[in-house]
């Protein structure tokens, strides 16, 4: 193939993480798939090729970054996600029953009504299977705007197998007088449950249809890769029979399958013994671009929820959050998977959860194995510095941190321990990798508007709230789009082949319409995607 030369653009020429401020240059050539220079039109590489067919493409000053990496992400639950009514917009009680309501009207033939974004304060934090009832006869599931609690009508009361509901306490199912379930399903309660319910009614062409559906939108927000943090037989038979049908997957994908804890079906040895054989099928070598690459554990819940483990209780609460592990069992897993080569990612908001989570790693002495904990909402300032020496990458989520859904937070985690929220320039001036994600579903997928959040800590989905979450922990341009890019490449030991445009690397980069500066990123536009050197993003139909 001819080469092909970009000439008058300003290439992302990224050199460190925790660089400020970073150089652009001009030109950047592309062949059989690959980097084959960065620099200057003048470079004798490039007036070699100007007289040799090479194709030339003058960009006019637009921005080309390295393609972005979601590093946390649910890709099958996205595309599933995006065909339920989305709640989001809805404040109060009255919203949501009108929405669904109006939603439920135009699908008259769908067996149920499914339904996302519901946060917990706009409906007063009840939620009972009652307040749904008359809406409409179907089955009427609501998800939680954070995925980890789901409320439900009586219908679906009445389809979900219940027999074990009991075993798994109130806070996981919760019950009325009588000691039935009254609507309420969060962590295992939802995943257990719900979840494993509802994706057995989807069919295989269902899954499909919402995989392509991920892929388009992923590629059209300028991603070339993703890290899937909580895989299961579920997603992974739809992400490879996907693959197979189509040959290859457009982006680059690497896989943690998920370790639910103690108590919930199986030992812990078995559960870690199916992830290695996993990763023994799908190893990082020789198929980076598609593979189980570690293992996740959910060390506890969300803050809104008020089940992250704090180390003291929420505002107008008693007692502590326990983490949802044991940290015995949390330790001799993270050494059990660590013995078999397979990377850990812990989720942890709260503080107590982090720490819980930082011991267990540095317990497993590996700083090669680039251990990850993700979210890290609260952190105290020896954990914050921890990360670095201990090569934990940190899995950060900028677009939880938008003002505009913290709601009640602050109040909830009391204002010492908001002061010190989603520390990222901690983490980065402590040595820490940082890698940014979206945790879509949870979240919008966007990577601009999620870059906006981290580097202003200002609202990207209500620009006119002027609040600003803990803005002396903003991220620099440069560090963002680093953390977004090399940073999530390094977190799934992709730094070899992708992450950064340098020659000899994959040619997977981006094309944006976008001025440098943190303010103005919520008006870039993602122009073009290029993964291996083709562009997916407008389709380039000569190349179909
Ligand atoms: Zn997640």
């Amino acid at each position: 193939m001819a080469p092909k030369i970009f000439t008058n653009a300003r290439v992302f020429a990224d050199s460190g993480a925790q660089q400020r401020e970073i150089d652009f240059c001009n030109c950047m050539v592309v062949q059989d798939g690959k980097i084959l220079h960065i620099g200057s039109e003048d470079d004798t590489t490039v007036q070699n090729l100007l007289g040799s067919g090479a194709q030339i493409t003058d960009l006019k000053q637009q921005l080309i970054v390295p393609g972005l990496i979601d590093a946390h992400t649910h890709l099958l639950f996205f595309g599933l996600s995006r065909q339920k009514l989305d709640l989001t917009d809805c404040a109060s009680l009255d919203a949501v029953r009108a929405a669904i309501s109006e939603y439920a009207k135009g699908i008259p033939d769908a067996p149920r009504i499914l339904c996302r974004g519901w946060q917990q304060p706009s409906t007063g934090r009840l939620a009972l299977a009652t307040m749904l009832d008359d809406l409409d006869p179907r089955p009427i599931y609501v998800e939680a705007l954070d995925l980890h609690s789901s409320w439900v009508s009586t219908a679906a009361l009445r389809e979900l197998p219940l027999e074990n509901a009991k075993e798994l306490g109130p806070h996981q199912v919760a019950c009325n007088e009588n000691g039935r379930p009254s609507g309420l399903f969060a962590e295992a309660g939802q995943a257990d449950i719900i979840w494993s319910f509802l994706n057995a009614q989807y069919t295989t062409e269902e899954k499909q249809n919402a995989l392509d559906e991920t892929f388009k939108a992923y590629i059209a927000a300028g991603y070339t890769g993703a890290i899937d943090m909580a895989m299961d037989d579920n997603a992974w038979e739809a992400l490879k029979l996907y693959r197979e049908r189509n040959g290859a997957l457009p982006i680059h994908i690497a896989a943690h399958w998920l370790i639910t804890p103690p108590g919930s079906g199986g030992s812990l040895g078995e559960k870690v013994d199916v992830a290695i054989a996993q990763m023994r099928e799908w190893p990082p070598s020789p198929s980076p671009e598609f593979c189980i690459i570690g293992i996740k554990l959910i060390c506890d819940g969300v803050v809104d929820g008020c089940t992250a483990a704090l180390s003291h209780p929420y505002t107008g609460h008693v007692g502590i959050v326990e983490p949802l592990w044991p940290a015995d069992a949390m330790t001799e897993v993270v050494q059990r998977a660590t013995q078999a080569g397979l990377q850990v990612a812990v989720h942890a908001i709260g503080d107590a959860a982090v720490t819980q989570a930082v011991n267990a790693i540095a317990s497993a002495n590996a700083p090669d194995g680039r251990h990850r904990i993700e979210h890290l909402e609260l952190t105290t300032p020896e954990d914050a510095q921890r990360l670095g020496r201990l090569g934990i990458t940190a899995s950060v989520q900028p677009v939880h941190s938008d003002p505009a859904i913290l709601h009640d937070y602050q109040k909830l985690v009391g204002e010492q321990s908001f002061a010190r929220a989603f520390a990222y320039r901690e983490f980065l001036d402590g040595g820490a990798c940082v890698a940014l994600g979206t945790d879509a579903p949870t979240a919008v997928h966007l990577p601009l508007s999620n870059l906006y959040n981290a580097t202003t800590r200002r609202s990207a989905t209500r620009p006119e709230i002027e609040t600003r979450t803990t803005p002396h922990q903003a991220l620099t341009m440069a560090q963002a789009f680093h953390a977004a890019t090399t940073g999530a490449a390094y977190s799934r030991f992709a730094e070899g082949w992708t992450g950064r445009l340098e020659a000899g690397l994959w040619a997977d980069f981006v094309v944006l319409e976008c001025e440098w500066e943190a303010g103005k990123l919520l008006e870039a536009r993602v122009e073009q995607t290029w993964a291996r050197g083709r562009r997916l993003f407008p389709v380039d139909v000569s190349q179909a």
